[in-house]
């Protein structure tokens, strides 16, 4: 055994050599410590153990002095402060002739680490939780403005139910009123037609002398009269032409032509509208051969418009009219040299009776139906009609309408699909009564 206040000898801390050893009295006062305690508790021989306690914990470090004083002690777990930091620390305690012998051991890595770790944990788990807060009454705010526009939703939705009605309502009116329009505009037009016929049928009798010579003033006036009701005539027939393009019950009749033939057939329709003494060339360019599939007659109802409009508002130069399939659509363009349209007139005529003031008075007059009734009629075949024009220098009015008839194509299509699923089948007749359309495949 070693003296009294001598440093114990290394092999009896030898099994805890990983640990480190201090010797101090009862109070605690160390009188010897080793290398490793030095470094560990940052503690010098004649400091005193009790001053490292953390708060709080010095009643247990005392209690450990008086107990190692009397007997061994094992486990028993201190918070010291050491170089600053609060560090837990298992010291065995026995009596020791200088006074206490005590080895301590701190807290294991492990351990510490483990609870660093969970420290981390929980800074995370809290950081975590406030987030989960936050986002909970973010998401509480979005689920309430979520309720109010669903119930702002639900109200317009009811809104526009109603004016849907109403809607409803209005249109199956406007198709009474048009019904009836379009029935009154045939039955008016057939009480006009027939004296107009007949007015006309007079007049040619009595211009071909068949009742005996007329006096040359007598011809100018019976001329006047015959070229008045052909006015009328033509007025009606567009008046309810358009009246039944609007109702939708013109009848579109698809069959395929090629383009040179309805060329050749407008030629020969268009020239008589050039008066004989006109200074205005009437010009057709030959077009590249093209097959169409479409209402001819509407095509050339349409071209007839627009070459009589242009002849009517030319006194000097030419009406040039050109054809073409551009980008697969079919484009007549009929460019005049004529008085042309001012910019703010441009919509203006296109609307039913929509003639422009400012026209000077040309030799026919017209009627102001028909471009409405051409554009009507362009629709019908799936195009438009767009006008460029310049006052002064001429227009231009270009009609576009797809080479086939959107409908004649849907049902080529149709028809196209139920071959490939029965191979060789026959043709197929598709008569649409409804809309007066026949398709025959
Ligand atoms: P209208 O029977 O009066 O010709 P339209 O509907 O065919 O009726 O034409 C409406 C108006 O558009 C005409 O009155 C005329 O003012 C103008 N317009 C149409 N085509 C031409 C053109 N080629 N040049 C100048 N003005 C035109």
């Amino acid at each position: 055994m070693p003296a009294a206040g001598a440093a114990p000898a290394a092999h009896e801390f030898e099994s805890l050599s990983r640990e480190f050893a201090l010797v101090c009295d009862a109070d605690g006062v160390v009188a010897w410590c080793d290398e490793r305690c030095r470094r560990a508790l940052a503690i010098e021989p004649g400091a005193a153990l009790t001053a490292l306690a953390a708060p709080g914990t010095r009643p247990k470090l005392v209690a450990l002095f008086e107990q190692g004083a009397a007997h061994e002690v094992r486990d028993w777990e201190v918070s010291l402060i050491v170089h600053g930091v609060p560090a837990t620390i298992g010291f065995s305690a026995r009596p020791h002739e200088a006074g206490i012998v005590l080895v301590g051991r701190l807290a294991p890595e492990a351990y510490l680490r483990a609870i660093d770790q969970l420290s981390d944990s929980m800074q995370e788990v809290l950081t975590l939780n406030r987030e989960v807060v936050a986002q909970k009454r973010e998401l509480q705010k979005r689920h309430d403005e979520a309720l109010r526009l669903h119930r702002e939703l639900s109200e317009a939705h009811q809104g526009v139910l109603g004016m849907h009605r109403e809607l409803e309502d209005r249109a199956a009116q406007l198709a009474e009123a048009a019904e009836l329009k379009s029935r009154i505009v045939a039955n008016v037009s057939h009480e006009f037609r027939t004296p107009l016929h007949a007015i006309q049928g007079l007049t040619r009798l009595l211009l071909d002398g068949l009742d005996g010579p007329l006096t040359p003033e007598q011809a100018k006036q019976i001329g006047f009269i015959r070229a008045s009701a052909e006015e009328l005539i033509q007025f009606v027939d567009d008046f309810l032409d358009l009246s039944r393009a609007e109702a939708g019950k013109a009848a579109v009749r698809v069959e395929k032509f090629e383009l040179a033939d309805l060329v050749a057939a407008l030629r020969g329709m268009l020239r008589p509208l050039l008066p004989r003494d006109s200074e205005v060339a009437l010009v057709f360019e030959e077009p590249a051969a093209a097959s169409l599939e479409t209402d001819r007659t509407k095509v050339a109802q349409i071209v007839r418009n627009l070459v009589s409009n242009a002849l009517k508002f030319t006194l000097h130069g030419e009406v040039r009219v050109t054809f073409g399939v551009v980008d697969g659509v079919l484009e007549v363009r009929v460019a005049d040299t004529g008085i042309g349209i001012a910019p703010e007139h441009l919509d203006r005529i296109f609307e039913e009776f929509g003639q422009v003031e400012s026209a000077p008075p040309t030799r026919v007059k017209g009627t102001g139906l028909g471009l409405s009734l051409s554009r009507r009629l362009a629709e019908l075949l799936g195009g438009e009609i767009e006008v460029e024009s310049q006052p002064g220098r001429g227009s231009t009015f270009t009609l576009r309408v797809p080479p086939q008839h959107p409908e004649a194509r849907e049902m080529r299509e149709l028809v196209e699909r139920s071959r490939h699923r029965a191979p060789g089948a026959a043709s197929i007749l598709v008569v649409e009564d409804d809309r007066k359309q026949m398709f025959v495949y």
